[in-house]
């Protein structure tokens, strides 16, 4: 596919330019500030920045592109907007707040283990460079966990991506624990997504475990 990528010099877009063509496909890379022509992509993949991302998207959404959306913070009414500016293109937007494989896993054996516990905290562990507070995951493990799980923010040097969910009961505690030690995690996930892309229906689609 031919494929642009906003937040080429990121730290995950500079993992994903290097993937995804090894993986075949053709990249442009686009950093903040440059001037963009959406002519002639079959996608475009967004890993930027919550004040960066909703703009990028609809850009591509209005010029026909379909879109692979990394970057987390953006909030319900921005959703609906792209959700609709896909529809009317009739063409797809994919966003997943987790693109690895394990935190897709994690969020699944929360929701599971919420049925039995339903004393459960969140701990999300990220590296300071992140901008938003709560992760996108985080969020999106407390909605499939029924709600109401409060969620503690840590940001410091030299952590990546880690998440636990922890849940008490009488005399027992279980922990349930992801850890992103490297960006090439969120690789498969992306190719994954660009792969299903063109056959998902148009409008918005949350969640790697739609494709799984
Ligand atoms: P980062 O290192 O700060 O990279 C973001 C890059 O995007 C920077 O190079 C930035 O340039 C650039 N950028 C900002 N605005 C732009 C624009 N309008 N057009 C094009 N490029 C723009 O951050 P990161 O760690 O790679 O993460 C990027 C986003 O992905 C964050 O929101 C993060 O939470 C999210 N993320 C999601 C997942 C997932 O699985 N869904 C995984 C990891 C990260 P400047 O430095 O010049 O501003």
């Amino acid at each position: 596919m031919r494929v642009l990528l906003f937040g080429r010099d990121g730290k995950v877009g500079a993992v994903l330019m290097g993937a995804l063509r090894a993986a075949g496909h053709e990249v442009d890379g686009v950093e903040v500030g440059e001037p963009v022509d959406f002519d002639g992509f079959d996608a475009a993949v967004d890993f930027t920045a919550p004040s960066a991302v909703f703009g990028n998207a609809a850009a591509a959404l209005s010029a026909g592109v379909p879109c692979v959306i990394g970057t987390t913070g953006l909030g319900e009414d921005d959703l609906a907007e792209l959700d609709r500016h896909a529809r009317e293109q009739r063409i797809p937007c994919f966003v997943a707040p987790n693109f690895a494989l394990g935190a897709v896993l994690m969020m699944r054996f929360a929701a599971e283990a919420a049925r039995s516990f339903p004393n459960a905290e969140i701990v999300e562990l990220h590296a300071d460079t992140k901008l938003d507070a709560p992760s996108g995951t985080a969020k999106a493990t407390v909605a499939r966990m029924g709600g109401d799980v409060p969620i503690h923010s840590v940001r410091l040097p030299g952590l990546v991506a880690h998440q636990e969910v922890i849940l008490g009961g009488p005399g027992e505690i279980l922990t349930i624990r992801h850890d992103t030690t490297s960006r090439e995690a969120f690789v498969p996930g992306v190719l994954l997504a660009l792969d299903r892309l063109r056959g998902l229906a148009p409008g918005l689609t949350v969640g790697l475990e739609a494709l799984l």
